[in-house]
């Protein structure tokens, strides 16, 4: 995080930019700003030598009005509690934003993986899965990866859940393996949406894709499955980077030579193919078509946005801009497809894997991904009808717009209790 915004700020500030848009009380907007409740823990595990460590953990349960909290669990070093309160709400209205039947939640461990054995992370993972027992649940809260998590977390957190409650029940977690009960398409799914959103606002801006210039900032999951799946579309993938550095081509490279080169030597940095190396501040200011954020939160702040010169972003990370970026590049013309939009393929395939784990019935993959695309389409469809409808001059407030609209109805029309 290179920006000094505290994220859930940043959420706030998101969501009162929107309600001027709606004609909602400020009852109702104070209410959808803070989380329902935050589960701190300690975690203490044994070390492969014997020691104890303690690890601190949280899980947030922003809110509930549309369905089950929904979100992932993230292990990094700079995890808070005001990031995963931020991550928590920011699940909310992008589960809203692609109308699937669910609220948002998210968790985070503040550990660095790289420092710990495959065992020992498992018993951290175990004794999380532990503290989160009473609080999740099929019908009441469903983790999934996010930072630095991925297949083989989940089906720990399965397994200790199932066992502790002596049933099974695969759609308490999603993004697990294959074998576990996962679903066809989900680990490519947030890089498929961040794509297709992209797609769908060159159609509306009338531009084409077909050898547009992209530069990807993260080759995790997201950015690099981003990278490969918009060079399939015809798109150019100029510059890339992780948190080691970046490497760039003006002809373009193979994104997934980078991403073997990547698996061989632990960077993409050094693969042949690039001409230049350049830092992650040159990507994010690269005079490319397309610029994807795809690492942690605040990768750009209003000084660097005075810089971009890309013509659309599409966000794979959540939360890649600080505020006053943001209202910088509106105002610049650049066409922001906001994370809760272009990153929701992620939560949406875990919603099919959830909805195959509860039929106890599996899709293929060509039905997964049809149905992933429309739903994108259709929710870009629905912010660019806010955009002109509203004459508002930035997409992310336009989606929230929407999504605000959405459970504030489902608040309004359960009624409150007690
Ligand atoms: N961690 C992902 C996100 O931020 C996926 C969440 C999920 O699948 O529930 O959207």
């Amino acid at each position: 995080m290179s920006g000094e915004a505290n994220p859930f700020e940043s959420l706030q500030s998101q969501i009162d930019e929107a309600a001027v848009h709606l004609e909602i009380g400020d009852d109702v907007i104070e209410r959808l700003k803070h989380p329902e409740r935050v589960l701190e823990t300690n975690l203490t595990i044994e070390r492969d030598d014997g020691d104890l460590e303690r690890f601190k953990a949280f899980r947030s349960q922003f809110n509930g009005d549309r369905g089950p909290y929904k979100g992932g669990i993230r292990y990094h070093p700079q995890v808070s509690r005001d990031e995963v309160k931020a991550l928590s709400g920011w699940m909310v209205y992008k589960c809203a934003t692609v109308g699937i039947p669910y609220g948002g939640g998210k968790g985070g461990i503040i550990i660095n993986p790289d420092e710990y054995s495959e065992s020992e992370l498992e018993r951290v993972t175990r004794a999380f899965a532990k503290e989160l027992r009473p609080m999740i649940g099929v019908d009441r809260d469903i983790p999934a990866p996010d930072v630095n998590t991925g297949q083989r977390e989940m089906n720990w957190i399965k397994d200790t859940y199932e066992t502790l409650e002596n049933t099974t029940e695969p759609g308490v977690i999603t993004g697990k393996n294959i074998a576990s009960g996962g679903s066809e398409g989900r680990v490519e799914a947030t890089g498929r949406s961040t794509v297709l959103a992209a797609r769908e606002a060159f159609d509306y801006l009338d531009k084409d894709l077909e050898g547009a210039t992209v530069a990807v900032q993260g080759y995790g999951n997201a950015g690099w499955i981003a990278a490969k799946l918009i060079d399939e579309m015809g798109a150019t993938v100029v510059a890339a980077s992780d948190s080691s550095g970046g490497i760039y081509n003006p002809d373009g490279f193979d994104p997934v030579a980078a991403k073997d080169h990547k698996n061989e030597t632990g960077s993409i940095v050094g693969y042949e193919e690039a001409t230049e190396e350049v830092t992650n501040e040159d990507i994010l200011t690269m005079d490319v078509d397309l610029l994807i954020p795809a690492a942690l939160e605040n990768a750009i702040d209003a000084e660097l946005a005075e810089d971009v010169t890309a013509d659309v972003i599409s966000e794979a990370a959540n939360g890649p801009l600080t505020p006053d970026a943001d209202a910088i590049l509106a105002e610049k013309d650049v066409f922001v497809i906001p994370d809760i939009l272009a990153n929701a393929g992620g939560v949406t395939v875990s919603y099919f894997e959830w909805v195959q784990n509860r039929q106890r019935f599996t899709w293929t993959e060509k039905r997964v991904n049809e149905e992933l695309e429309a739903l994108i389409v259709d929710a870009f469809d629905a912010l660019v009808e806010t955009l002109e409808t509203h004459d508002i001059d930035n997409p992310r407030t336009a989606a929230y717009v929407v999504a605000i609209g959405r459970v504030a109805n489902a608040f309004e029309e359960a009624g409150s209790f007690p």
